[in-house]
């Protein structure tokens, strides 16, 4: 089953002078399987949307359903953060343990999963790390590092949807190398993947579908050599 936005509207600050309408009625599918990226300009909505759909945010109107789950029901909330991991743009910012062990174990023991030192070194294998970072404090990673980090973590929850917002940014030529393949082998194995991404060349080789917003609504959307 996809998530769905059924006329989705989201305002920040509702009923205040500071109302803003981030998100207007919007109606989508994001199927399985496949890798969709979100552009648009500054402001148009995408992070927002990011938020809706793993329930960080609910919607002010309409309803977000994750495999027939609604994220605006609380006892829901706990079987979706599971399916759908959402890393922020500055995923390092999040950061709090003292090796990178507890810093990629932490999320994954929050769904009921202890991971093996053999298990988290495969997944910073997946990432281009390798197990000799695990003894290491996370805050001194560099950029591309902690962002590599983050995702490895994500991946130790197995989630069914993965969404990145910016998943390239700011990392050189191989380590963007390293997250795009990750991402189209996780395609392969059946994850749904759902960037943001200012970068077109990105989003024209990793893609199969996007979505363009602007000023709240969806100025476009479908496959890749449509919109
Ligand atoms: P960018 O490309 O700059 O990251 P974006 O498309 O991700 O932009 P959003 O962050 O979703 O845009 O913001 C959509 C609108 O909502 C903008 O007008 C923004 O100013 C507003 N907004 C975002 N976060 C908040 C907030 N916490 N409180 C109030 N307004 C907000
Ligand atoms: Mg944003």
């Amino acid at each position: 089953m996809p998530i769905t936005l059924k006329d989705v509207t989201f305002v920040y600050n509702p009923g205040t002078p500071m109302e803003v309408i981030a998100l207007n009625t919007i109606n989508l599918n994001f199927n399985e399987g496949i890798i969709t990226g979100i552009i648009g300009p500054t402001g148009s909505g995408k992070s927002t949307l990011l938020m809706l759909l793993n329930g960080l945010l609910t919607p002010t109107r309409g309803n977000v359903v994750v495999d027939g789950l609604v994220t605006s029901k609380k006892a829901n909330l706990k079987t979706i953060r599971q399916k759908v991991q959402l890393i922020f743009q500055y995923p390092e910012h999040q950061l709090f343990a003292e090796t990178v062990f507890d810093e990629l174990t932490f999320g994954p023991k929050n769904f009921g999963r202890e991971l093996t030192e053999g298990q988290a070194a495969e997944l910073l294998r997946q990432v281009g790390l390798d197990e000799t970072y695990l003894k290491r404090s996370p805050f001194e990673l560099s950029g591309g590092e902690k962002r590599r980090l983050a995702i490895a973590s994500v991946l130790g929850i197995s989630p069914k949807y993965l969404i990145l917002d910016e998943p390239a940014a700011a990392l050189d030529p191989v380590g963007k190398e390293t997250i795009y393949r990750l991402l189209l082998s996780l395609k392969k194995q059946g994850v749904t993947v759902i960037i943001v991404s200012h970068n077109m060349e990105e989003v024209a080789y990793l893609c199969d579908q996007i979505l363009v917003l602007d000023r709240g609504r969806i100025a476009a959307f479908g496959e890749k050599n449509e919109v």
